[in-house]
């Protein structure tokens, strides 16, 4: 063990209690496609004991460009992506234990997703979904570290409640372009995946040794075509600040239904049922075998027909591609899965 991390012990930042200390702790990283999968490698070899992992989604060919956790294999496998991440980190570093949890964040699970860590991780797309963290995170004084990156830009910045502006302070509304839960439309490139990885990592790393006080304390960005970096200084936390001011956890208190979500803006739709359930993959696979081509993994199942694309999930969660619409997604999840 101390031969693995040597040259890691050997930087004063860290040594061997700061070794220690990241072997006991435990981060979440929420979402685990570019930023997430290359959080959740840089944190593995730095020997972080115990990472969650939580994506809802599954490893597909336009993910290699960028996500470079992942293999062709794993998208000819249609694994889903915390399943292939939890694969790839067994055979980096096997001291470490992962929690794949193959979901979909909303307010139902937030809480528990980020309950008994030390750290959460932003590898999300969207500022609903950073919405959702940071009220959770605020709510029970935990410390995350926000990561964004579009194009040739990114973004980051370090929250820790109430010593801290959380995200609402600095955006009180989702900027425009980014306010749709898209994956990815607008096109990225790797190294600026990199970069952001790279800062919300050191800073995990910062957090989980118990040094604040080498923490960059302000909102980084990068632009790493247009070569422009900037640093800027964040105040104190806004005290009519609605989240970390004055208490108010909207996002999660969202009513419970059906959560229907739009992906990637033109042609995907997710459907979520309205109460947690899990579905029989084999048994539904049989079943619809009459109806088109299907092909199953332990963990899903892709459904093609009438030129549209099913992916069932055990949770009986659904993305649905060729569907431009909620209406004619749900049609086809009623007709096909059930509910
Ligand atoms: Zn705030």
């Amino acid at each position: 063990m101390l031969d693995r991390y040597s040259r890691q012990i050997l930087f004063s930042g860290i040594g061997k209690q700061g070794q220690e200390l990241l072997s006991q702790s435990r981060a979440v990283i929420i979402g685990c496609g570019a930023l997430g999968s290359a959080q959740a490698e840089a944190l593995a070899r730095a020997g972080v004991g115990t990472l969650r992992l939580v994506d809802r989604d599954f490893v597909e060919a336009s993910n290699l460009q960028r996500q470079t956790m992942f293999t062709e294999a794993d998208a000819q496998d249609r694994l889903p992506k915390v399943i292939a991440c939890a694969n790839h980190i067994a055979q980096i570093n096997s001291e470490i234990v992962t929690e794949p949890e193959i979901v979909d964040v909303n307010h139902s699970n937030i809480e528990r997703l980020i309950a008994d860590c030390d750290v959460v991780l932003d590898g999300t797309d969207n500022f609903a979904t950073r919405y959702l963290i940071n009220d959770a995170c605020v709510k029970h004084e935990q410390a995350w570290i926000y990561g964004a990156a579009v194009g040739s830009y990114g973004v980051s910045m370090t929250i820790r409640p109430h010593a801290t502006p959380c995200l609402r302070c600095v955006f009180e509304e989702a900027p425009p372009a980014a306010s749709a839960p898209t994956c990815d439309t607008a096109g990225v490139i790797m190294p600026i995946i990199s970069i952001v990885a790279a800062v919300q990592v050191s800073e995990a790393m910062k957090l989980l040794t118990a040094q604040t006080d080498a923490l960059h304390g302000s909102l980084m960005q990068f632009d790493v075509w247009r070569n422009e970096w900037r640093r800027i200084s964040l105040g104190p936390p806004a005290p009519d600040c609605p989240t970390c001011g004055l208490n108010r956890f909207e996002t999660l208190e969202a009513e419970s239904g059906e959560f229907a979500a739009v992906l990637c803006g033109r042609d995907a739709v997710q459907i979520s049922p309205s109460h947690p359930t899990r579905v029989d993959l084999p048994a539904l696979t049989e079943r619809l075998r009459g109806s088109g081509e299907v092909k199953a993994n332990e963990y899903l199942l892709r459904f093609k027909t009438e030129g549209y694309e099913l992916t069932v999930f055990q949770d009986a969660r659904a993305i649905i591609r060729g569907a431009n619409d909620v209406a004619t997604a749900r049609t086809l999840y009623a007709k096909y899965i059930g509910n």
